[in-house]
């Protein structure tokens, strides 16, 4: 037993995914157990508990969806930020679990089942509130940010009077820039304003085909056994990339300052909050998929991202971290700095952020969800945006043990990716 249920900073779900045709055929058997009735895996020797485990046979069934990702949805009609992380080794599903490739067969991934809430409960609150939705879709690339969304190019593109050479999609670089406010955000990549599910899926899929889709070398001289082992690299599409698809959502009270303003708002006129969904680059060693050259200095840099956000979900996770110096290193790679973007808050602000930890209970919400804080006092201020502002009293419990960010590690059971899925199950146990 390598960490206790409770007190989790980060909501982390395990997700086991069966047992593919291919691996069954090349002879792959299970090698992950999860104890009948509980949130327990084992593998071996070793025993890992989660928030939640889906797949893997003993577990009950139950519904992801439901319990990791509709609360973020909530939060995010009340003003809140939230990100949802697949982490895993390519192959292991984190791109069918997220659903960003909608066409897959009848695969309902978590993003679909996003935007069909978001689009229901609209439906529902669209008397009283003035709706407004953004999506963004970027990848990052070797340390560098690219918009999948880049209506621009792939006008020019459809037009034909673009430079072809110059005119690849996707491939223009977006900058992250840091305001004079401390406020982190990222200049030049596209937000494309939807108003149906139809609008926004189109946004998802023009996204998917634009992202990078560099092979690993997977027919090279390997022998029969050792191609068994890298069964998981031939899902390398997208697997050298971190993608996040965020959707922004807007609203505008439409009977600000009437009685009867509804209790959604709390007195406020105008909210916006991001919903981050992160598709992580595969987390296998560069060694295992052949990486040679160019192709392993990708892989180095794309550890650079999941080992610095290693880091910092480690550090908020760690009391004593987080009492003393509070340390997080979100500088250190792209990635960190990116899901950064939403708390805004910097090194300058590290005492007034303290401060809120301090006199406030609500360190237990993962920082990645929070914005910026404008004040302190007897009451804290956090603003997301810099435009809508909650107010927390001291000790304010709403927020006590409410995650906000929610990392689904998925994993292969097949015995001949054990390595990997430990690595995973170890990395996913940090974040808890
Ligand atoms: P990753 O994005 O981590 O590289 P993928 O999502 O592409 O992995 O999954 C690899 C393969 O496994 C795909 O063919 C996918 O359809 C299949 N797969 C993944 N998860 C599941 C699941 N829960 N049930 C059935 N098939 C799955
Ligand atoms: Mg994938």
């Amino acid at each position: 037993m390598e960490n206790s249920p409770e007190n989790c900073n980060v909501k982390v779900a395990l997700h086991i995914r069966p047992l593919l045709k291919q691996e069954r055929r090349n002879g792959g058997e299970e090698c992950l157990d999860v104890v009948p009735g509980t949130s327990q895996v084992l593998m071996g020797s070793h025993s890992f508990i989660f928030d939640h485990i889906y797949g893997g046979g003993g577990s009950p069934s139950s519904n992801m969806f439901d319990e990791c990702v509709a609360p973020l949805l909530d939060d995010l009609f009340q003003g809140y930020n939230g990100t949802v992380i697949a982490y895993g080794q390519t192959g292991s599903g984190k791109t069918y679990t997220m659903g960003t490739a909608p066409k897959e067969g009848s695969n309902r991934g978590l993003i679909p089942q996003v935007m069909n809430t978001i689009f229901n409960k609209i439906e529902t609150l669209k008397d009283q509130i003035e709706f407004q939705l953004h999506c963004s879709y970027i990848e990052i690339l070797k340390e560098e940010v690219r918009d999948l969304l880049d209506s621009a190019v792939i006008d020019r593109l459809e037009t034909g009077d673009g430079n072809a050479e110059n005119a690849v999609p996707g491939k223009l670089p977006v900058q992250i820039r840091k305001a004079s406010d401390g406020a982190v955000s990222l200049s030049g990549s596209t937000e494309v304003s939807v108003s149906t599910q139809k609008e926004m899926t189109a946004c998802l899929e023009q996204g998917c085909a634009n992202r990078s889709t560099a092979a690993t070398d997977m027919n090279s001289q390997s022998s029969f056994v050792q191609q068994i082992r890298e069964f998981h690299v031939w899902h390398v599409c997208n697997s050298r990339s971190h993608a996040i698809f965020t959707i922004i959502l807007e609203q505008k009270d439409k009977n600000k300052g009437e009685a009867s303003s509804n209790d959604n708002f709390g007195g406020e006129e105008y909210k916006c909050a991001k919903l981050h969904m992160v598709d992580l680059a595969g987390s296998e060693r560069a060694k295992r998929a052949g990486s040679e050259g160019v192709r392993l200095k990708e892989g180095i840099q794309i550890n650079k991202g999941l080992l610095a956000l290693g880091n910092v979900i480690s550090a908020l996770g760690d009391d004593k971290k987080r009492k003393e110096g509070l340390h997080i290193p979100y500088r250190d790679s792209k990635l960190t700095r990116l899901l950064q973007v939403c708390l805004t808050l910097l090194n300058s602000e590290n005492q007034l952020w303290q401060n809120v930890l301090t006199y406030s209970n609500i360190y237990h919400v993962f920082p990645f969800s929070l914005s910026y804080i404008s004040s302190i006092g007897n009451e804290v201020r956090i603003s997301s945006q810099g435009l809508s502002t909650r107010h927390f009293e001291k000790d304010d419990a709403s927020l006590g043990g409410n995650c906000k960010t929610v990392m689904i590690a998925c994993v292969s059971p097949a015995d001949f990716n054990a390595e990997e899925t430990l690595n995973t199950l170890k990395y996913a146990n940090r974040a808890r």
